[in-house]
């Protein structure tokens, strides 16, 4: 964006915002007044859309820039300007020394024709394969379909992957999430990408998944160099291979599922001939250098202009169209048009109040569009913009006529549901251009607003309300404020984490002389029946009868637990509407326990809803404190210091004597850095964080650079140990502060450091829904994302405290430590829903027979 342009907008966006705080109580005392006649409700409540199951955009609907990937690492130790392309040196470099001449598109035999077979990746264990296979190849194909009509920014709805030996479908709506897993094959510069006409599909890429291309061959490209009369893909198909494709399938609407015969063909069609194409394509290329050049030297010259101009498509940056008022554009354009286009220059489109109209409408329709997420031509056409300014209607049945006139489809849903609105704006009771925003967006998102929040308008709300801090407003209605976008925060949070499905089944497992073993999830119940272990003995509700002898009956043990039907609610209130799990025993504990004791899971894993949650978290944190002094083992990494050093060390074993591994690391790297050049009293502070670590002693440079790796995962290590030097940019603290796009990052797949994220499968679950762990607790909601939080969690801590345990005390320790936590958690909520059988003092003891899902030597085939 433009300096200048981002200064008008700024205004623009302030004087809305002082505008707002004005309006938004006005408006909604009249709307008070009015309820009685038509409370709307937005069609979105009921209209599901497939964007709607994403749990992260990184463009979103907001009026703010959009984000570029930001590689952590520069060789340099420097800082990139903020949204420069992440893979520009690496493009550079491609376009200074061309690599084209060493990739061949195709090897050995090859069949032109498409085979019958393709692969469709839906799951994220698919999409992992996937990207195996092509890490493993020279060159791929690539096409991408976006959808445009029902989404603001459009969202890419299928990529299409050909290798020479298979055509792979990538559904990237149920993918949309972990898309990252293919960013690495992408920006290897060892793998040429083969496109055709990739200008938008490179841009779709970065936008919705931040995956960058590097190394790229585009045919539409050669076809310029090679001056061939036509550059289309189809007629390449055509001439090249003698295929023909209906290129009016391009239009198609690619969210469908399944998607039809048809459109798995021309789906397959653009990229299964592309490696083919740019075979024979770069024969020509070299062909034509050799003809065209008298030395050697520059008989590639042709090969390698085409390779030039493709990976300039690379560079290329996706960047959010910004304009100095809302919908000013399309309405400047369409005054223009309507006023070019009437000869008699009639005196509507002369009249201001046209014009006046046309701009209401237009800044209107791009609100709306956003707030839905909806295309603005889906929300409102072009041409019955012109139509509503043009007749100025005064009654709902008159909007409906004159939108239904100017339209060959159908009136959106939009309208259909805030009919009102399109009232006010042409009876021009809603006010003038600059307030109509502000008041639209209160009506819609506001504290009784009328429409859903979702993950692409949250941070229009955000960016509304944080400007609003800023301003004059009063603190009263600040508070009022603040507290509306913590209840949002906290409904969007629901809607994340909350279990998408009910977790407990409450299917039966049987023994064979029909004594009930325990109710579980439909899961459990098919990988018995799946591998003929047991019989169906009733459809609805399941139940099984095991058809081998199990070790054990519940009774027998005293586990009556297992054979309590649960319910899901919220075991501390009783709340049916949402409940996230929670684990009773903290996961940096849990995880280091012997494999047996672990198995027994659902009786300390609990539905709670997002309050009870909240107070169950903080206290297990304040537990963990006391474990840690109780113990005298820190919750965070400390070096461990020899006795020696120790005792005359000043400070005892007190919970704070640990440094945080964040924090050592920031200080360390800061005096690497800048060590002789920072003020002395900032040094000496930075001194004192790194010298707590090292128990008080002096420290050298050399413990500065092992202090960098405190708290780094193996993986992180590694890197870092490979380049040596301290070149190694720390993550600042504190750098997120809750907007939605500061955690578009996303984390690194699995936190090795304290395995949380590596806990798979428990008992009381099956649905798949999610949990947090110990970092992504409601206190703070927005940034919980990154998981890389938890490498910097109480991992390390938890180990020693379960190795310790296991050393003194056994497994009886062990066990032990678990009634802790469970009294812990009573107290802390005095739950009154826990499932009959729940018990403070539960054994755990359980065993697992030969065939039983948990016995660990079966856990392998489970998967
Ligand atoms: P293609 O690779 O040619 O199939 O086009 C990729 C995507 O671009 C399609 O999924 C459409 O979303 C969009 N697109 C391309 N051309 C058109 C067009 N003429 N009209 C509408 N959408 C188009
Ligand atoms: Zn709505
Ligand atoms: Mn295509």
């Amino acid at each position: 964006m433009v300096v200048n342009e981002k200064v008008k907008l700024a205004i623009t966006v302030a004087s809305l915002v002082a505008a707002t705080i004005l309006l938004a109580a006005e408006y909604r005392r009249r709307r008070r007044r009015k309820q009685t006649s038509s409370p709307s409700s937005c069609y979105l409540h009921s209209d599901m859309k497939p964007q709607f199951g994403f749990k992260r955009v990184l463009a979103d609907n907001s009026y703010s820039g959009f984000k570029h990937l930001k590689k952590k690492k520069l060789e340099d130790g420097g800082e990139k300007p903020s949204n420069s392309h992440p893979y520009e040196s690496e493009i550079t470099v491609l376009l200074e020394s061309p690599r084209l001449d060493e990739f061949e598109f195709l090897r050995g035999e090859y069949s032109l024709e498409m085979s019958g077979s393709y692969v469709w990746v839906e799951t994220e264990s698919e999409l992992k394969k996937l990207a195996e296979t092509l890490a493993k190849e020279k060159v791929f194909a690539v096409d991408t379909e976006q959808h445009s009509l029902r989404s603001f920014l459009g969202f890419t709805a299928l990529i299409q992957i050909s290798t020479q030996e298979e055509d792979f479908l990538v559904d990237t709506i149920a993918l949309h999430d972990v898309m990252s897993i293919l960013r690495p094959v992408f920006s290897n510069p060892d793998i040429c990408k083969v496109f055709h006409g990739a200008d938008n599909d490179v841009i779709w890429l970065q936008r919705d998944f931040h995956i960058y291309v590097v190394n790229m061959f585009d045919t539409a490209k050669a076809c310029e160099v090679l001056a061939k009369p036509q550059r289309s893909l189809a007629y390449l198909l055509e001439s090249v291979c003698g295929v023909s494709t209906n290129k009016l399938l391009q239009r198609e609407d690619w969210r469908q599922r399944p998607l039809s015969e048809e459109m798995v063909r021309y789906a397959r069609t653009d990229a299964h001939y592309l490696l083919y194409i740019a075979d024979s394509m770069t024969a020509e290329l070299k062909q034509l250098g050799i003809e065209d050049s008298s030395s050697t030297d520059d008989k590639f010259s042709f090969l390698l202009e085409a390779s030039r101009r493709s990976n300039m498509i690379c560079l290329q940056l996706y960047t959010k169209e910004t304009e100095d008022f809302p919908g000013n554009a399309a309405a400047s354009s369409l005054i223009y048009r309507h006023l070019n286009g009437h000869e008699d220059n009639s005196s509507i489109s002369l009249d201001p109040k046209f014009q006046e109209l046309v701009r209401e409408l237009c800044a209107w329709r791009d609100l709306m569009a956003r707030i839905h997420d909806e295309s603005t031509r889906y929300v409102l056409s072009d041409q019955a913009v012109i139509a509503l300014a043009s007749n100025q209607p005064t009654t709902p049945e008159q909007i409906h006529d004159s939108i239904s006139q100017a339209d060959s489809a159908s009136e959106s849903a939009v309208i259909t549901s805030h009919l009102d609105d399109v009232h006010q704006l042409t009876q021009h009771k809603l006010g003038k251009l600059d307030v109509i925003l502000p008041l639209v967006l209160d009506k819609c998102l506001g504290t009784e607003g009328t429409c859903p929040i979702s993950v692409f308008n949250y941070s229009l709300l955000i960016n509304f309300n944080t400007k609003l801090t800023t301003n004059r407003s009063t603190p009263k209605r600040r508070n009022n404020l603040k507290r509306f976008t913590r209840k949002t925060s906290r409904d969007l949070f629901v809607k994340k984490f909350s279990c998408k499905a009910p977790v407990y089944h409450n299917c039966r497992i049987y023994a064979n002389d029909g004594r009930l073993l325990c109710y579980c999830d439909r899961r459990k119940l098919e990988w018995y029946m799946s591998r003929g272990l047991a019989k169906l003995v009733e459809e609805d509700p399941l139940a099984i009868m095991l058809l081998f002898e199990p070790k054990g009956r519940p009774e027998d043990e005293g586990n009556d637990f297992y054979i309590q039907s649960k319910k899901n609610i919220c075991v501390g209130c009783g709340e049916g509407d949402h409940y996230l799990r929670y684990r009773i025993i903290p996961s940096c504990y849990r995880v280091h326990f012997p494999e047996h004791l672990k198995s027994h899971r659902s009786h300390d894993i609990v539905l709670l809803c997002v309050d009870c949650h909240e107070v169950a978290h903080a206290a297990a944190e304040r537990y963990k404190k006391e474990v840690a002094k109780e113990f005298g083992i820190p919750l965070f990494v400390r070096r461990v210091l020899d006795s020696v050093e120790c005792e005359s060390s000043a400070g005892g074993d007190s919970e704070d004597a640990g440094v945080s591994p964040l924090h050592l690391r920031t200080a360390a790297m800061a005096l690497l850095r800048h060590g002789n050049r920072m003020p002395s009293s900032r040094r000496e502070e930075l001194l004192q964080t790194v010298k707590m670590y090292y128990g008080g002693r002096e420290i050298s440079e050399e413990d500065l650079e092992k202090a960098l790796l405190i708290g780094m995962s193996p993986h992180e290590r590694r890197k870092l140990e490979r380049k040596k030097g301290v070149t190694v940019s720390v993550k600042q603290e504190n750098s997120n502060n809750g907007s939605v796009e500061e955690h578009s990052e996303e984390a690194p797949p699995g936190g090795d450091m304290n395995g949380e994220s590596s806990v798979v499968g428990d008992d009381s679950g099956g649905d798949g829904a999610p949990e947090l762990n110990d970092t992504q607790c409601n206190g703070n909601i927005l940034h919980q994302q990154n998981s890389k939080l938890s490498l910097l969690g109480h991992g390390p801590h938890g180990k020693q405290v379960v190795e310790y345990l296991l050393k003194e005390y056994g497994e009886d320790g062990v066990r032990d430590f678990c009634q802790r936590w469970r009294k812990v958690f009573v107290d802390a909520l005095h739950p009154r829903h826990l499932p009959g059988g729940w018990d403070v003092t539960h054994s755990g003891r359980r065993d697992f027979g030969e065939f039983s899902v948990y016995n660990p030597t079966k856990k392998v085939s489970t998967g």
